[in-house]
């Protein structure tokens, strides 16, 4: 398979700078655009460094400072509305909406320009989406936002992300960054993340539904839990670490994706009455109090800002910890340059640490310490891996 991401590979910044958020606008914005996210823009454009970065460059890049969230006013805003009670008791249906069938729902795959602007109409037109991330992460360093699922009451979406990349900023931010439109998310951690990454989105106003299911204390705080439990759907998590990057995506994995959110603003009808039953229960005096935690705990979330990824020394001895194999000073020693060496390699071919080099083949050169190019050969065993190959 050709790699995806050479559609877009001068763009990819693998280097040791700090991530530079994607956004040019704010549709939704209390306060504009940081200026020293514009001006980090403009010196990224000029350098065009991106590509071209050195082995001991991370040495500099120590204490970098990386930008706080540009979209922390309007998060913090949408917070703060959430406080009040007379919000929240509107926010609490009285019944939940039934779901459609899986089979008498329509199903739109977004992949054209044209096929996301009708989309965005449709998805701009209401005040609830269930939203949702395939992501893939072995072939490529920093990872790709590989599917994005959307659901509302009536239809379900899904995005292409690979090849609407470049588009869907853009596109999907008035919607993201709406605070009149939930988003709900299940364990949105890492989606807020791949999110600002790959699509410069941002989020405001959002539900998670695996923070509900913690603050009630369900006996599962996973998806396939909630599903069985209020909507009686079986699913199984083996399409979680397929490849999502195949088109045309296979029947069965179309069928999986889907799944995560269309029954999810159910789900959220279902929690928010739950929730609001155990503050009554717990406290009549402030029956609000479990659903005000799934606010706050769901914009914590949402002001996440991602940062990449650095070689640190804590995870060095952590692994160093672990094995007991090593036991030499030089062993340690060859050890920490092996890491920071395959996390150089990785970067410059755009591919995962684990891709080019494996722990178990780490430790074992490690352990070995060999010394010509034939004995570091021996030392990986049957499987060479690309980090060896290539150098
Ligand atoms: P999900 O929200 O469950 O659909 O997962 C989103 C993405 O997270 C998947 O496409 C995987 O890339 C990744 N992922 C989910 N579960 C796991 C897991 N158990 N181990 C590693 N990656 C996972
Ligand atoms: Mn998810
Ligand atoms: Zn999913």
């Amino acid at each position: 398979m050709r790699k995806p991401q050479h559609a877009w590979i001068a763009d990819i910044d693998n280097s040791y700078d700090a991530f530079v958020p994607l956004l040019t606008a704010k549709p939704h914005c209390i306060e504009d655009l940081p200026t020293e996210i514009i001006e980090a823009q403009a010196k990224q454009q000029e350098s065009k460094t991106s590509r071209n970065f050195a082995y001991g460059d991370h040495k500099q890049q120590k204490g970098q400072a990386s930008f706080p969230n540009p979209y922390t006013p309007e998060i913090e805003a949408f917070d703060q509305s959430i406080g009040e009670d007379g919000k929240l008791a509107s926010l609490v249906p009285d019944v939940a909406t039934e779901f459609k069938p899986l089979e008498n729902t329509t199903l739109t795959f977004v992949d054209t320009e044209e096929k996301l602007a009708k989309a965005c109409e449709v998805l701009s037109s209401v005040t609830e989406l269930a939203v949702d991330l395939e992501h893939h992460s072995s072939r490529t360093y920093l990872g790709i936002t590989s599917l994005m699922q959307v659901s509302t009451r009536e239809e379900d979406f899904i995005i292409d992300t690979i090849t609407l990349r470049k588009h869907l900023g853009d596109a999907l931010r008035p919607i993201f960054d709406n605070p009149d439109i939930v988003k709900v998310l299940h364990g949105a951690d890492m989606d807020i993340e791949w999110l600002q990454r790959d699509l410069g989105l941002y989020v405001v106003n959002m539900f998670d539904t695996g923070q509900a299911s913690r603050v009630l204390g369900l006996k599962g705080f996973g998806l396939a839990f909630l599903l069985q439990t209020y909507c009686s759907v079986l699913t199984d998590k083996k399409y979680q670490l397929a490849d999502w990057r195949q088109r045309p995506l296979p029947e069965e994995m179309v069928k999986y994706a889907r799944e995560d959110t269309h029954y999810l603003l159910y789900v959220y009808d279902r929690l928010r009455i739950e929730l609001l039953e155990r503050g009554r229960a717990s406290n009549a005096a402030n029956p609000y109090a479990p659903l005000k935690a799934v606010y706050h705990k769901s914009s914590a979330l949402c002001l996440k800002s991602y940062e990449k990824p650095e070689v640190k020394d804590y995870n060095f001895y952590m692994l160093v910890a672990r094995n007991k194999a090593l036991q030499s000073l030089n062993q340690v020693r060859v050890l920490k340059m092996l890491l920071k060496w395959r996390d150089f390699v990785a970067r410059k071919e755009d591919e995962s640490n684990h891709y080019m080099l494996p722990n178990h083949v780490l430790f074992q050169i490690g352990r070995d310490l060999p010394t010509t190019r034939n004995e570091l050969r021996d030392s990986c065993r049957a499987h060479v891996p690309p980090a060896v190959l290539l150098h």
